[in-house]
Protein backbone atom coordinates (compact mmCIF):
# COMPACT_ATOMS: atom_id res chain seq x y z
CA UNK A 1 0.00 0.00 0.00
CA UNK A 2 1.34 3.10 -0.76
CA UNK A 3 1.77 6.34 1.36
CA UNK A 4 1.72 9.61 0.49
CA UNK A 5 5.12 11.05 1.81
CA UNK A 6 4.49 13.84 4.83
CA UNK A 7 7.61 15.74 6.39
CA UNK A 8 7.17 14.41 10.45
CA UNK A 9 5.46 17.03 12.32
CA UNK A 10 7.04 19.73 14.53
CA UNK A 11 5.97 20.45 17.73
CA UNK A 12 6.89 24.18 18.60
CA UNK A 13 5.11 24.52 21.80
CA UNK A 14 7.85 22.27 23.39
CA UNK A 15 11.70 23.12 24.78
CA UNK A 16 14.42 21.61 23.20
CA UNK A 17 15.43 20.12 26.06
CA UNK A 18 12.02 18.18 26.56
CA UNK A 19 13.04 14.41 26.72
CA UNK A 20 9.91 13.13 25.37
CA UNK A 21 10.50 15.76 22.31
CA UNK A 22 14.12 14.37 21.93
CA UNK A 23 12.56 10.64 22.41
CA UNK A 24 10.49 11.69 19.90
CA UNK A 25 13.08 12.47 17.40
CA UNK A 26 15.58 10.37 18.17
CA UNK A 27 12.52 7.41 17.10
CA UNK A 28 11.68 9.51 14.08
CA UNK A 29 8.33 10.62 15.05
CA UNK A 30 8.71 14.12 15.32
CA UNK A 31 10.84 17.20 13.35
CA UNK A 32 12.61 19.77 15.06
CA UNK A 33 11.83 23.12 14.41
CA UNK A 34 15.05 25.44 13.69
CA UNK A 35 14.34 27.10 16.85
CA UNK A 36 14.69 24.24 18.79
CA UNK A 37 17.27 22.99 16.39
CA UNK A 38 19.03 26.38 17.84
CA UNK A 39 18.66 25.67 21.21
CA UNK A 40 20.48 22.39 20.95
CA UNK A 41 23.16 23.66 19.03
CA UNK A 42 23.60 26.01 21.81
CA UNK A 43 22.96 24.79 25.02
CA UNK A 44 22.73 21.26 25.47
CA UNK A 45 25.28 19.14 27.28
CA UNK A 46 27.86 17.70 24.78
CA UNK A 47 26.16 14.19 26.04
CA UNK A 48 22.89 14.70 25.73
CA UNK A 49 23.32 15.30 21.75
CA UNK A 50 25.59 12.52 21.56
CA UNK A 51 23.16 10.35 23.18
CA UNK A 52 19.75 11.29 21.47
CA UNK A 53 21.89 11.45 17.87
CA UNK A 54 23.25 8.28 18.29
CA UNK A 55 19.70 7.17 19.20
CA UNK A 56 18.41 8.51 15.76
CA UNK A 57 21.17 7.19 14.40
CA UNK A 58 20.73 3.05 15.55
CA UNK A 59 17.11 3.70 14.90
CA UNK A 60 17.94 4.07 11.21
CA UNK A 61 20.52 1.87 10.89
CA UNK A 62 20.48 -0.50 13.49
CA UNK A 63 23.18 -1.04 16.44
CA UNK A 64 26.00 -3.46 14.73
CA UNK A 65 26.98 -2.41 11.07
CA UNK A 66 28.88 1.39 9.98
CA UNK A 67 30.02 1.64 6.67
CA UNK A 68 33.02 3.05 4.74
CA UNK A 69 33.92 3.24 0.74
CA UNK A 70 36.51 2.85 -1.19
CA UNK A 71 36.92 5.63 -3.31
CA UNK A 72 39.61 7.56 -4.96
CA UNK A 73 39.30 11.34 -4.79
CA UNK A 74 40.28 12.66 -8.49
CA UNK A 75 40.43 16.84 -8.71
CA UNK A 76 41.09 17.02 -12.53
CA UNK A 77 41.99 20.78 -12.54
CA UNK A 78 42.91 23.00 -9.80
CA UNK A 79 42.44 25.89 -12.35
CA UNK A 80 39.49 28.24 -11.44
CA UNK A 81 37.72 30.93 -12.01
CA UNK A 82 36.46 31.81 -8.42
CA UNK A 83 37.97 33.22 -5.62
CA UNK A 84 37.14 31.57 -2.35
CA UNK A 85 39.05 33.01 0.59
CA UNK A 86 39.02 29.91 2.20
CA UNK A 87 40.40 27.77 -0.62
CA UNK A 88 44.34 26.91 -0.46
CA UNK A 89 43.64 24.77 -3.81
CA UNK A 90 42.61 27.11 -6.49
CA UNK A 91 45.03 28.45 -9.32
CA UNK A 92 45.12 30.80 -12.26
CA UNK A 93 46.21 29.37 -15.72
CA UNK A 94 48.74 31.59 -15.27
CA UNK A 95 50.78 30.22 -11.97
CA UNK A 96 53.45 27.60 -12.01
CA UNK A 97 51.71 24.90 -10.49
CA UNK A 98 48.39 25.00 -11.96
CA UNK A 99 47.30 21.77 -13.96
CA UNK A 100 44.98 19.77 -15.98
CA UNK A 101 45.70 16.10 -15.62
CA UNK A 102 45.34 14.54 -19.24
CA UNK A 103 43.30 11.86 -19.98
CA UNK A 104 45.37 8.94 -19.74
CA UNK A 105 47.40 10.44 -15.91
CA UNK A 106 43.02 9.94 -15.12
CA UNK A 107 42.96 6.99 -16.33
CA UNK A 108 45.80 5.45 -14.56
CA UNK A 109 44.69 6.93 -11.34
CA UNK A 110 40.96 4.89 -11.65
CA UNK A 111 43.20 1.81 -13.03
CA UNK A 112 44.91 2.14 -9.42
CA UNK A 113 42.05 2.53 -7.39
CA UNK A 114 40.53 -0.58 -9.46
CA UNK A 115 43.33 -2.40 -8.41
CA UNK A 116 42.59 -1.95 -4.60
CA UNK A 117 38.99 -2.91 -4.97
CA UNK A 118 37.73 0.40 -5.63
CA UNK A 119 33.80 1.01 -6.31
CA UNK A 120 33.93 5.01 -6.72
CA UNK A 121 35.61 7.85 -7.88
CA UNK A 122 35.16 10.99 -6.27
CA UNK A 123 35.49 13.69 -9.24
CA UNK A 124 35.32 17.73 -9.27
CA UNK A 125 37.73 20.62 -10.22
CA UNK A 126 38.14 23.80 -9.91
CA UNK A 127 35.72 26.14 -12.62
CA UNK A 128 37.93 25.78 -15.64
CA UNK A 129 36.87 27.98 -18.54
CA UNK A 130 39.29 26.53 -21.05
CA UNK A 131 37.65 22.78 -21.19
CA UNK A 132 34.80 22.06 -23.38
CA UNK A 133 31.82 20.04 -22.60
CA UNK A 134 33.04 17.34 -25.13
CA UNK A 135 36.18 17.18 -22.90
CA UNK A 136 34.39 16.46 -19.98
CA UNK A 137 31.72 13.88 -22.29
CA UNK A 138 35.17 11.99 -23.71
CA UNK A 139 36.52 11.93 -20.44
CA UNK A 140 33.55 10.41 -18.36
CA UNK A 141 32.72 7.92 -21.68
CA UNK A 142 36.69 6.89 -21.44
CA UNK A 143 35.99 5.88 -17.81
CA UNK A 144 33.07 4.54 -18.25
CA UNK A 145 34.28 2.01 -21.18
CA UNK A 146 37.40 0.98 -19.26
CA UNK A 147 35.70 0.77 -15.69
CA UNK A 148 32.50 -0.11 -16.11
CA UNK A 149 32.35 -1.06 -12.50
CA UNK A 150 33.41 2.06 -11.17
CA UNK A 151 30.82 4.53 -10.28
CA UNK A 152 31.44 8.52 -10.76
CA UNK A 153 30.48 10.38 -8.47
CA UNK A 154 31.09 14.03 -9.67
CA UNK A 155 30.45 17.32 -9.80
CA UNK A 156 29.53 19.87 -7.55
CA UNK A 157 27.03 22.75 -8.12
CA UNK A 158 29.34 25.57 -8.50
CA UNK A 159 30.83 23.69 -11.88
CA UNK A 160 27.78 22.66 -13.06
CA UNK A 161 26.45 26.12 -12.61
CA UNK A 162 29.98 27.44 -14.47
CA UNK A 163 29.36 24.54 -17.45
CA UNK A 164 26.19 26.61 -18.13
CA UNK A 165 27.99 29.86 -18.23
CA UNK A 166 31.23 28.59 -20.01
CA UNK A 167 29.02 26.09 -22.77
CA UNK A 168 25.83 28.10 -23.17
CA UNK A 169 23.45 25.41 -23.74
CA UNK A 170 19.82 25.81 -24.63
CA UNK A 171 17.07 26.56 -22.57
CA UNK A 172 14.46 29.12 -20.93
CA UNK A 173 15.85 29.18 -17.26
CA UNK A 174 19.38 28.40 -15.67
CA UNK A 175 17.65 25.38 -14.52
CA UNK A 176 16.70 24.42 -18.10
CA UNK A 177 19.84 24.78 -18.71
CA UNK A 178 21.41 22.45 -15.74
CA UNK A 179 19.12 19.84 -17.09
CA UNK A 180 20.51 20.15 -20.50
CA UNK A 181 24.25 19.73 -19.69
CA UNK A 182 23.49 16.88 -16.71
CA UNK A 183 21.20 14.79 -19.03
CA UNK A 184 24.47 14.71 -21.37
CA UNK A 185 26.99 14.37 -18.54
CA UNK A 186 24.89 11.27 -17.06
CA UNK A 187 24.82 9.59 -20.62
CA UNK A 188 28.11 9.75 -21.08
CA UNK A 189 28.23 7.86 -17.44
CA UNK A 190 28.37 10.38 -14.44
CA UNK A 191 26.36 8.63 -11.55
CA UNK A 192 25.95 11.06 -9.23
CA UNK A 193 26.68 14.35 -7.61
CA UNK A 194 28.85 15.18 -4.37
CA UNK A 195 27.82 18.14 -2.47
CA UNK A 196 30.72 20.48 -2.73
CA UNK A 197 30.59 23.77 -2.80
CA UNK A 198 27.34 24.11 0.05
CA UNK A 199 30.07 25.84 2.71
CA UNK A 200 27.15 28.11 4.50
CA UNK A 201 24.09 29.28 2.96
CA UNK A 202 23.68 32.47 4.02
CA UNK A 203 24.10 34.80 1.94
CA UNK A 204 25.58 37.58 4.17
CA UNK A 205 28.21 34.32 4.73
CA UNK A 206 28.80 33.30 1.51
CA UNK A 207 28.65 36.58 -0.83
CA UNK A 208 31.91 37.29 1.92
CA UNK A 209 33.89 33.90 1.86
CA UNK A 210 33.25 32.61 -1.53
CA UNK A 211 33.38 35.26 -4.37
CA UNK A 212 32.54 33.78 -7.54
CA UNK A 213 30.45 30.90 -6.30
CA UNK A 214 27.10 30.00 -7.08
CA UNK A 215 24.79 31.16 -4.68
CA UNK A 216 22.71 29.04 -2.31
CA UNK A 217 19.37 28.84 -4.77
CA UNK A 218 21.32 28.12 -7.44
CA UNK A 219 23.14 25.75 -5.40
CA UNK A 220 20.15 23.58 -4.34
CA UNK A 221 17.97 24.02 -7.88
CA UNK A 222 21.25 22.14 -9.32
CA UNK A 223 20.66 18.93 -6.85
CA UNK A 224 16.71 19.26 -7.38
CA UNK A 225 17.45 18.99 -11.19
CA UNK A 226 19.84 16.25 -10.64
CA UNK A 227 17.10 14.50 -8.32
CA UNK A 228 14.46 15.35 -10.63
CA UNK A 229 16.80 13.18 -13.54
CA UNK A 230 16.91 10.36 -11.18
CA UNK A 231 20.16 11.42 -9.75
CA UNK A 232 21.49 10.85 -5.93
CA UNK A 233 23.12 13.70 -4.35
CA UNK A 234 25.09 14.62 -1.35
CA UNK A 235 24.82 17.90 0.94
CA UNK A 236 27.68 19.59 2.56
CA UNK A 237 28.55 22.54 5.08
CA UNK A 238 31.88 23.87 6.08
CA UNK A 239 31.02 25.87 9.47
CA UNK A 240 33.62 27.27 11.51
CA UNK A 241 34.92 30.77 10.37
CA UNK A 242 32.89 33.75 10.06
CA UNK A 243 29.00 31.99 10.28
CA UNK A 244 26.68 32.55 13.74
CA UNK A 245 25.20 29.88 14.79
CA UNK A 246 22.05 30.15 13.81
CA UNK A 247 23.59 30.23 9.84
CA UNK A 248 24.31 26.59 10.59
CA UNK A 249 20.51 25.90 11.53
CA UNK A 250 19.73 27.77 8.68
CA UNK A 251 21.67 25.64 6.33
CA UNK A 252 20.14 22.12 7.78
CA UNK A 253 16.86 23.67 7.35
CA UNK A 254 17.47 24.65 3.74
CA UNK A 255 18.26 20.85 3.13
CA UNK A 256 15.82 19.37 4.76
CA UNK A 257 13.20 21.46 3.27
CA UNK A 258 14.71 20.93 -0.35
CA UNK A 259 14.86 16.74 0.39
CA UNK A 260 11.11 17.05 1.44
CA UNK A 261 10.40 18.41 -1.83
CA UNK A 262 12.82 15.90 -3.81
CA UNK A 263 11.19 12.74 -1.66
CA UNK A 264 7.55 14.79 -2.26
CA UNK A 265 8.42 15.05 -6.47
CA UNK A 266 10.27 12.39 -7.51
CA UNK A 267 10.10 9.62 -4.65
CA UNK A 268 8.02 6.38 -5.49
CA UNK A 269 5.11 8.13 -3.79
CA UNK A 270 6.12 5.63 -1.29
CA UNK A 271 7.76 6.62 2.16
CA UNK A 272 11.61 5.75 1.70
CA UNK A 273 12.06 2.55 4.30
CA UNK A 274 14.83 3.43 5.59
CA UNK A 275 14.12 6.81 6.20
CA UNK A 276 10.94 5.49 7.55
CA UNK A 277 12.94 3.63 10.25
CA UNK A 278 13.29 0.33 8.60
CA UNK A 279 16.96 -1.12 9.79
CA UNK A 280 16.90 -3.95 7.01
CA UNK A 281 16.36 -2.03 3.89
CA UNK A 282 18.98 0.24 3.31
CA UNK A 283 18.93 2.19 0.80
CA UNK A 284 15.39 1.68 -1.37
CA UNK A 285 15.28 3.00 -4.74
CA UNK A 286 13.47 5.34 -5.30
CA UNK A 287 13.49 8.57 -7.60
CA UNK A 288 16.57 10.97 -7.00
CA UNK A 289 17.18 13.01 -3.67
CA UNK A 290 20.09 13.35 -1.16
CA UNK A 291 21.84 10.38 0.42
CA UNK A 292 23.87 12.00 2.85
CA UNK A 293 25.04 15.02 4.67
CA UNK A 294 28.65 15.63 5.40
CA UNK A 295 29.85 18.40 7.49
CA UNK A 296 33.66 19.19 8.28
CA UNK A 297 35.33 22.30 10.24
CA UNK A 298 37.03 25.20 7.85
CA UNK A 299 40.45 24.08 7.22
CA UNK A 300 42.68 27.52 7.84
CA UNK A 301 46.14 26.69 6.91
CA UNK A 302 47.20 28.47 3.45
CA UNK A 303 44.10 30.63 3.41
CA UNK A 304 42.82 34.46 3.21
CA UNK A 305 40.43 33.44 5.52
CA UNK A 306 42.99 31.68 7.95
CA UNK A 307 44.48 34.95 8.51
CA UNK A 308 41.44 36.55 9.99
CA UNK A 309 41.87 37.33 13.68
CA UNK A 310 40.20 35.46 16.56
CA UNK A 311 37.45 35.98 18.15
CA UNK A 312 37.29 37.53 20.71
CA UNK A 313 40.33 39.78 20.17
CA UNK A 314 41.06 41.92 23.13
CA UNK A 315 39.64 44.97 21.38
CA UNK A 316 36.52 42.67 21.86
CA UNK A 317 36.57 41.21 25.25
CA UNK A 318 37.07 45.17 26.29
CA UNK A 319 34.03 46.46 24.36
CA UNK A 320 32.53 43.37 25.69
CA UNK A 321 30.97 42.08 21.89
CA UNK A 322 29.50 39.06 20.70
CA UNK A 323 30.97 36.89 18.22
CA UNK A 324 29.80 39.31 14.60
CA UNK A 325 28.74 36.01 13.44
CA UNK A 326 25.71 35.23 15.45
CA UNK A 327 24.80 39.11 16.10
CA UNK A 328 24.24 38.43 11.44
CA UNK A 329 23.15 35.29 11.38
CA UNK A 330 19.27 34.61 11.51
CA UNK A 331 17.13 31.47 11.25
CA UNK A 332 15.66 32.53 8.16
CA UNK A 333 19.29 33.49 6.38
CA UNK A 334 18.28 37.36 5.96
CA UNK A 335 21.16 38.92 7.88
CA UNK A 336 22.97 41.12 6.54
CA UNK A 337 26.88 42.30 7.13
CA UNK A 338 25.40 45.81 8.19
CA UNK A 339 24.25 44.10 11.38
CA UNK A 340 27.60 44.20 12.51
CA UNK A 341 31.17 46.41 11.34
CA UNK A 342 32.94 43.71 12.21
CA UNK A 343 31.34 40.60 10.42
CA UNK A 344 33.61 38.92 8.13
CA UNK A 345 36.46 40.21 10.27
CA UNK A 346 36.99 37.43 13.07
CA UNK A 347 37.31 34.54 13.34
CA UNK A 348 35.36 31.66 15.60
CA UNK A 349 37.29 27.57 14.84
CA UNK A 350 35.30 24.83 15.78
CA UNK A 351 37.62 22.10 17.21
CA UNK A 352 36.66 18.56 18.30
CA UNK A 353 33.44 19.24 20.98
CA UNK A 354 32.14 21.91 18.40
CA UNK A 355 32.65 19.01 15.44
CA UNK A 356 30.93 16.41 17.71
CA UNK A 357 28.02 18.90 18.48
CA UNK A 358 26.96 19.96 14.93
CA UNK A 359 26.72 16.43 13.88
CA UNK A 360 24.75 15.10 16.39
CA UNK A 361 22.21 18.24 15.78
CA UNK A 362 23.06 17.36 12.21
CA UNK A 363 21.66 14.03 12.79
CA UNK A 364 18.29 15.22 14.72
CA UNK A 365 17.53 18.24 12.47
CA UNK A 366 18.14 15.71 9.25
CA UNK A 367 15.22 13.39 9.24
CA UNK A 368 14.77 12.98 5.67
CA UNK A 369 18.12 12.10 4.88
CA UNK A 370 20.16 8.73 5.67
CA UNK A 371 23.41 8.92 5.93
CA UNK A 372 25.74 11.38 7.98
CA UNK A 373 29.72 10.98 7.63
CA UNK A 374 32.12 11.34 10.07
CA UNK A 375 34.72 13.78 8.78
CA UNK A 376 37.91 11.93 9.99
CA UNK A 377 39.58 13.81 6.98
CA UNK A 378 39.77 17.22 8.87
CA UNK A 379 39.37 15.89 12.52
CA UNK A 380 41.61 13.34 12.75
CA UNK A 381 40.81 9.42 12.75
CA UNK A 382 40.18 9.01 16.43
CA UNK A 383 37.25 11.83 16.48
CA UNK A 384 36.36 10.81 13.20
CA UNK A 385 35.80 7.39 15.55
CA UNK A 386 34.05 9.17 18.14
CA UNK A 387 31.97 10.54 15.87
CA UNK A 388 30.33 7.15 15.18
CA UNK A 389 28.56 7.98 18.67
CA UNK A 390 27.46 11.37 17.70
CA UNK A 391 24.79 10.19 15.08
CA UNK A 392 27.27 9.02 12.27
CA UNK A 393 26.78 5.77 10.43
CA UNK A 394 29.68 5.94 7.61
CA UNK A 395 32.82 6.86 8.37
CA UNK A 396 33.54 8.05 4.49
CA UNK A 397 36.66 6.87 2.34
CA UNK A 398 39.50 5.09 1.97
CA UNK A 399 40.57 7.61 -0.13
CA UNK A 400 44.20 7.40 -2.31
CA UNK A 401 44.33 10.97 -2.76
CA UNK A 402 42.72 14.60 -1.75
CA UNK A 403 44.56 17.51 -2.63
CA UNK A 404 42.00 19.99 -1.38
CA UNK A 405 41.91 19.86 2.70
CA UNK A 406 45.64 19.12 2.85
CA UNK A 407 46.45 22.14 0.85
CA UNK A 408 44.78 24.15 3.63
CA UNK A 409 46.81 21.57 6.02
CA UNK A 410 45.01 18.74 6.91
CA UNK A 411 46.99 15.39 6.27
CA UNK A 412 45.81 11.97 7.58
CA UNK A 413 46.59 9.04 5.90
CA UNK A 414 44.06 5.57 6.44
CA UNK A 415 44.37 2.55 4.44
CA UNK A 416 41.11 -0.17 4.36
CA UNK A 417 42.55 -2.28 7.16
CA UNK A 418 43.06 0.51 9.85
CA UNK A 419 39.55 2.52 9.16
CA UNK A 420 37.78 -1.51 9.43
CA UNK A 421 40.42 -0.92 13.06
CA UNK A 422 38.79 2.08 13.99
CA UNK A 423 34.89 1.31 13.14
CA UNK A 424 35.33 -2.47 14.86
CA UNK A 425 37.38 -0.69 18.20
CA UNK A 426 33.98 1.62 17.91
CA UNK A 427 32.11 -1.22 19.01
CA UNK A 428 30.57 -1.96 15.06
CA UNK A 429 30.87 -4.13 12.45
CA UNK A 430 32.97 -2.45 9.45
CA UNK A 431 31.12 -2.68 6.25
CA UNK A 432 32.27 -1.40 2.42
CA UNK A 433 29.17 0.13 0.74
CA UNK A 434 28.54 1.29 -2.46
CA UNK A 435 27.86 4.71 -3.69
CA UNK A 436 24.35 4.23 -2.54
CA UNK A 437 25.30 2.92 0.43
CA UNK A 438 24.06 -0.37 -0.14
CA UNK A 439 26.57 -2.81 1.79
CA UNK A 440 28.96 -4.52 -0.49
CA UNK A 441 30.97 -6.84 2.38
CA UNK A 442 29.88 -6.85 6.28
CA UNK A 443 33.26 -8.20 7.74
CA UNK A 444 32.73 -10.82 10.12
CA UNK A 445 34.92 -13.13 9.14
CA UNK A 446 39.00 -13.56 10.63
CA UNK A 447 39.46 -12.45 6.44
CA UNK A 448 38.79 -8.65 7.18
CA UNK A 449 41.46 -6.13 6.40
CA UNK A 450 41.91 -5.27 10.15
CA UNK A 451 42.25 -9.03 11.37
CA UNK A 452 44.47 -9.77 8.48
CA UNK A 453 46.91 -7.39 9.97
CA UNK A 454 49.82 -9.25 11.64
CA UNK A 455 51.90 -6.25 12.93
CA UNK A 456 50.28 -3.73 14.41
CA UNK A 457 53.15 -1.59 15.36
CA UNK A 458 54.65 -1.06 12.19
CA UNK A 459 51.28 -0.90 9.83
CA UNK A 460 50.14 1.80 12.78
CA UNK A 461 53.65 3.63 12.74
CA UNK A 462 53.37 3.75 9.31
CA UNK A 463 50.18 4.81 8.21
CA UNK A 464 47.85 5.92 10.72
CA UNK A 465 47.65 9.96 11.63
CA UNK A 466 50.40 11.44 9.77
CA UNK A 467 50.45 14.87 9.87
CA UNK A 468 52.05 18.08 7.30
CA UNK A 469 53.44 15.07 5.51
CA UNK A 470 54.96 17.24 2.53
CA UNK A 471 55.11 14.35 -0.19
CA UNK A 472 52.18 12.50 -0.17
CA UNK A 473 51.50 8.94 1.24
CA UNK A 474 51.16 5.32 0.21
CA UNK A 475 47.25 3.88 1.10
CA UNK A 476 47.97 0.17 0.28
CA UNK A 477 49.33 -2.00 2.87
CA UNK A 478 51.45 -4.51 0.48
CA UNK A 479 53.78 -2.15 -1.37
CA UNK A 480 55.50 0.41 0.11
CA UNK A 481 55.95 3.10 -2.72
CA UNK A 482 53.32 5.84 -2.61
CA UNK A 483 51.04 5.97 -5.28
CA UNK A 484 50.31 9.78 -5.80
CA UNK A 485 52.79 12.43 -5.35
CA UNK A 486 50.20 14.43 -4.03
CA UNK A 487 48.59 13.83 -0.63
CA UNK A 488 46.41 11.80 1.20
CA UNK A 489 43.24 10.04 1.64
CA UNK A 490 39.95 11.27 2.92
CA UNK A 491 36.47 11.06 3.69
CA UNK A 492 33.51 11.40 0.31
CA UNK A 493 32.37 14.86 -0.46
CA UNK A 494 34.92 17.46 1.30
CA UNK A 495 37.05 17.44 -1.40
CA UNK A 496 36.40 20.41 -3.73
CA UNK A 497 33.87 23.31 -2.92
S1 LIG B 1 36.76 26.40 -3.29
FE1 LIG B 1 36.40 25.53 -5.34
S2 LIG B 1 35.29 27.16 -6.44
FE2 LIG B 1 36.28 28.14 -4.66
S3 LIG B 1 38.26 28.89 -5.43
FE3 LIG B 1 38.60 26.83 -4.54
S4 LIG B 1 38.45 25.45 -6.31
FE4 LIG B 1 37.50 27.39 -6.91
Amino acid sequence: MSTIYQPLPEFPHLDASDPGLLGAVASGQARLTVEQGLDLLTSAPLHTLGRYADARCRDLHGDHVRSYIIDRNINYTNICTAKCIFCAFKRTAKDHDSYTLEYEELYQKVQELSDIGGTQILMQGGMNPELSLDWYLELLNGIRERFPHVKIHAFSPPELIEFVNFFDPPGKTLIDKVRWVLVRLKEAGMGSLPGGGGEIFAPAVRTKIGMGKCDMNAWLEVMYAAHSLGMFTSASMMYGHIEGYADRIHHMHMVRHWQDKAIRDFGTGEVPSAIAGDPTIKNPETGGHYLGFHAWPFQPDNTALGRLPHWPTAEDKEAGTPFPGDVVAQLDGSGTKDMDKNFGRRLRFAGSTEYLRTQAVSRLMLDNIYTIGSSWVTMGPHVGQVALNFGANDMGSVMMEENVVSSAGTTYCLDEAVLCRLIRNAGFIPAQRDTKYDILKTHTSDQSPDLLVEDWSQHRTKRLHIESQPEGCDTQPTDDTPITAQITIGQTDTAKS
